[in-house]
């Protein structure tokens, strides 16, 4: 009897940061847009499209560039809350 290939040796999904996250091509670069739930929303955020700040229970968008930029380890370091109105205004 042949031996079928194991469905368990797939690859390991992506860590849970940024499995839902799509790229979106801005003016300044590419960019990772995670949208976040109202439930998921459990602080306070400083919204840098139009200063104000929102939050908790507002649901909204986590950006972060695709790359790294100068002086950060991580992309994810750079991460930014944004309302989604905002972010879809930005160019
Ligand atoms: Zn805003």
């Amino acid at each position: 009897m042949p031996k079928r290939a194991s469905k368990h040796l797939r690859a390991p999904r992506p860590l849970a940061v940024g499995a839902f996250a799509r790229v979106e091509v801005k003016a300044d670069g590419e960019w990772m847009v995670q949208p976040m739930s109202a439930q998921a929303a459990t602080k306070t955020y400083a919204c840098p499209g139009c200063n104000r700040s929102f939050g908790p229970g507002v649901a909204h968008v986590v950006t972060w560039p695709r790359v790294a930029g100068i002086g950060s380890t991580s992309a994810v370091d750079d991460r930014r809350h944004w309302h989604t109105s905002c972010w879809a205004r930005r160019s």
